[in-house]
């Protein structure tokens, strides 16, 4: 199947590498016109261009009001209207909690919740003019069994659950969908930054015996963010190998 996004308009924040690379790449396989934002403008340009398909790259941190308002503004400005927001930007802060300091805590929540929020408020703004768009939130299995040493992380990646179906009930009837995805744990350089045994401990508990690949995830943000799942809206979709089930 292709052409899912024939004619869209996407954006993908946190995507110079990992997971939102892929998400990018995907959707540009699927005829969407993609804006990649990233902390760092020139890596989130080199990006663009490694993927072609007249992908833009542009600098953003989304933990700010102002840069978060003019990445949406630039994108559907650009691409003439955005159809599609993944919300993807992500950090960890892990210690366990007699070691982690209040800054961890807040640059996680930050990131993951405010950073979600500010890109979710700015384009339902555009989209519910369009009467149409479909907004994908990257949750984390830790949001809902919770991970020792990321107390920080599993809060925020479970307040996007909240959020994320929240925004589902109040943008239903503009046309605008809001799903969440829960990714297990999935090859990139997230999760290389693990020790080996941590790693290799984490795959042991995995019912398919792998990791997953970031394209797993791309895939699954490709269903919420075409129309194949057009009466989709507030779920919350599990890729983990069947971990967490
Ligand atoms: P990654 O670290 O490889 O990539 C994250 C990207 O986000 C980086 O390019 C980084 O520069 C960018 N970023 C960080 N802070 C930002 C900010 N303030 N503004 C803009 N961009 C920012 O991570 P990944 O593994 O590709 O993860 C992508 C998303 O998936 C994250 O939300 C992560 O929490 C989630 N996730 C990942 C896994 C996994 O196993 N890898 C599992 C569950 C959920």
């Amino acid at each position: 199947m292709s052409g899912l996004l024939e004619g869209r308009s996407a954006l993908v924040t946190g995507a110079a590498q990992g997971i939102g690379l892929a998400i990018a790449r995907t959707f540009i396989e699927h005829g969407a016109s993609v804006t990649i934002a990233d902390l760092d403008a020139d890596r989130a340009a080199a990006a663009a261009a490694s993927l072609g398909g007249g992908a833009r790259g542009v600098g953003c941190d989304v933990t700010a009001e102002q840069q978060v308002a003019d990445l949406v503004a630039g994108a559907a400005q650009a691409h003439r209207g955005l159809d599609v927001l993944v919300n993807n930007a992500g950090i960890t802060r892990d210690a366990s909690l007699r070691k982690m300091r209040l800054e961890d805590f807040r640059a996680v929540v930050d990131v993951h919740l405010q950073g979600t929020w500010l890109a979710l408020r700015a384009a339902s703004e555009v989209m519910r003019e369009a009467k149409r768009g479909s907004i994908v939130n990257l949750s984390s299995m830790s949001g809902k069994v919770g991970n020792p040493g990321q107390t920080n992380y599993s809060a925020a990646k479970a307040g996007i659950v909240g959020m994320t179906k929240a925004a589902a009930k109040e943008l239903a009837h503009h046309g605008v969908r809001v799903n969440a995805v829960q990714p297990g744990l999935i090859r990139t350089p997230m999760t290389e930054a693990m020790s080996a045994e941590a790693y290799a401990a984490t795959e042991a508990t995995i019912p398919m015996r792998r990791a997953g690949e970031p394209e797993e995830i791309a895939n699954a943000v490709l269903f919420l963010a075409s129309d194949l799942s057009s009466y989709v809206t507030g779920a919350v979709l599990e890729v983990s190998g069947g971990r967490g089930m």
